[in-house]
Order: structure tokens, then C-alpha cells, then sequence
């Protein structure tokens, strides 16, 4: 019912907002349990490190799920990621995938907030660089328009604005 999930790139998106979301949403355990994970993909919060940092998100706790159908997502409560995905990115562009969907999870289904969020976060907490900036334009660029989503670059358009909004 008030399942909330949202995804980073271009994929699954259910979203339906209700006024009794937190009892009836799934749980990590739930979901590791669902999806035939390992209780070890359960990474509680505070423990999340993405090549080396340490990345939070309140108190959501984050899923490694290697089967998800994109690099990530966020169900209302917890972030999920996908280690197989996300190896082969680089750095900056991994920590900004976790934090637009962390940014979900204060910010709600917009994926325009949840961009803008994720780039003035990066920078505001030093991660976030320039060249990290090029690198997630590179990512995004050939991601289709969706009913959710811009398309790539103009996402991209977007994200560098926030970037510069951020600078000063
Ligand atoms: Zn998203």
C-alpha cells in the first residue's frame, strides 16, 4: 500500500504517499528477507563506506543489493544500493548516488530535489569536486526522459547549476 520506493536512474517507481507510511512500509529485514539476500547486505547506520568514506544518511540504515535493476534506490526508511553495478564508477559518482537517494528519503520523489540535494551535499561535505561534477554529466547523459525523470543532459543542466549555486 504505502510502499514508497524510488530509484536513482530510470527504472522502478512506485510511489503512492499516505498519511500511515511508516507502519506499513517494508523493512530492511523485510526486504533482505524478499530478495533472497544475505543478512550481511544489511549495513547499519554509520557503517556505510563508499571507497573509504564514510557516508551517512540520518539514520537510515542501507541495503547492498546485488540483483536490484539499477544502482540504486530507496525505500521510505533505508537506502538500497547495488555493489555489482556501482563497482565500475568512479568514486564521486558512486557517493552521489547514495546521497540522491538518501536525499528521498528526506526530500520525497522528486528527482529534480533528490539531484540538486545529492550535488550541494557532495560539495558542502568536500567530496564533491569539479571533476565529479564532469563525471556524473558523463553518467546521466544518455539516461532517457522518464514520467519521473528528465532527460540526461538535462539533468545535467540542472545538477551544475546546484553546483554553482553552492560555490559561493
Ligand atoms: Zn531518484
Amino acid at each position: 500500500m504505502n510502499k514508497v520506493f524510488f530509484s536513482s536512474l530510470v527504472a522502478i517507481f512506485l510511489f503512492s504517499s499516505g498519511p500511515s507510511q511508516a507502519e506499513s512500509t517494508i523493512t530492511p529485514q523485510q526486504y533482505i528477507k524478499d530478495r533472497g539476500l544475505q543478512s550481511t547486505s544489511f549495513i547499519a547506520p554509520g557503517k556505510l563506506r563508499i571507497d573509504g568514506t564514510r557516508m551517512i544518511c540520518g539514520k537510515r540504515p542501507t541495503v547492498f543489493d546485488p540483483t536490484l535493476d539499477d544502482f540504486g534506490g530507496a525505500f521510505d526508511g533505508f537506502v538500497i544500493l547495488n555493489p555489482r553495478l556501482l563497482k565500475r564508477l568512479p568514486k564521486q559518482v558512486k557517493l552521489w548516488i547514495y546521497s540522491h537517494e538518501c536525499a528521498h528519503q528526506f526530500r520525497g520523489a522528486d528527482e529534480a530535489v533528490a539531484d540538486c540535494f545529492a550535488i550541494k551535499r557532495g560539495v558542502r561535505r568536500g567530496w564533491l569536486r569539479k571533476s565529479g561534477m564532469d563525471q556524473i554529466c558523463k553518467f546521466i547523459w544518455s539516461a532517457p526522459p522518464s514520467s519521473h525523470h528528465a532527460a540526461g543532459p538535462k539533468r545535467c543542466e540542472m545538477m551544475r547549476r546546484c553546483y554553482k549555486e553552492v560555490q559561493k
